[in-house]
């Protein structure tokens, strides 16, 4: 018997999601081992652009959940308000970071919000970010910073924050963070390692003397998840247990 048109699309839908799912938690391990996503805190989110609505990371911070230990079955699908459309748990606080980017940037498929060190101490001083690092050019010329340390949980500050991104790859949150975004999660995610080592190449260098930023005709836009697999290889706790196994 033939097998219905719309049955099978709705199989390749049902696949698609559930493969986005387990990218976004593998994402959310391999930050997590990696120190970027420290704690119980932070998160990652998809944007489907056939429908308009976005796969996150759910609220376990709730629960206490390890990040390294996160799966697809942690994983919500909300629409494009951050309303639960399924999922085990509720949207975390700061959906509206994700919500008001995706809004605004229709050329962002993935955005990452989390806390790593390096990144905080950049928010605090007066000295800009920019590129120091020849994997962190997406950056330049510098990443621009909210002054506003408290959570991201309304759609107003989520709207400014959007508004300050503009057309940036990464957002300083003064005390508090940083935002990257991406065409793909995976670009999202190695945004974020990437930030956090052009930030620390900074401070360790500005203890040498006067730093000098990447001269601009040495930029080149480039796509940097070619490491990504290297990132999930080192730090994905759950893939590390399976090869030990
Ligand atoms: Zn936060």
């Amino acid at each position: 018997m033939p097998v219905e048109c719309e049955e099978v699309e709705g199989v390749m839908d049902i696949n698609r999601i559930e493969g986005k799912k387990r990218e976004i938690a593998e994402a959310v391990r391999t930050l997590a081992g990696g120190g970027i996503l420290t704690l119980t805190l932070g998160h990652v989110s998809w944007r489907d652009e056939e429908t308009g609505n976005i796969l996150i990371l759910g609220h376990t911070h709730k629960k206490d959940k390890f990040l390294t230990d996160i799966t697809e079955e942690d994983i919500i699908l909300i629409d494009g308000d951050g309303g639960v459309i399924s999922g085990n748990y509720d949207p975390p606080g700061e959906v509206f970071i994700h919500t008001e980017i995706y809004r605004a940037r229709k050329d962002v498929c993935s955005v990452f919000h989390g806390h790593p060190d390096k990144c905080i101490a950049f928010s605090l001083a007066n000295v800009p970010m920019f590129p120091v690092y020849y994997r962190a050019t997406q950056f330049f010329p510098e990443v621009p910073v909210f002054d506003y340390a408290g959570q991201i949980n309304t759609k107003e500050k989520g709207r400014e924050c959007a508004e300050l991104l503009g057309d940036n790859a990464a957002l300083l949150l003064r005390g508090h963070g940083i935002i990257t975004v991406g065409q793909t999660i995976q670009e999202a995610a190695v945004n974020a390692f990437s930030a956090e080592k052009n930030a620390s190449l900074i401070l360790e260098a500005s203890c040498l003397g006067e730093i000098k930023p990447i001269n601009s005709k040495d930029l080149h836009a480039h796509r940097p998840t070619s490491v990504w697999p290297y990132y999930v290889d080192k730090y994905d706790a759950l893939l590390k247990r399976s090869i030990q196994k």
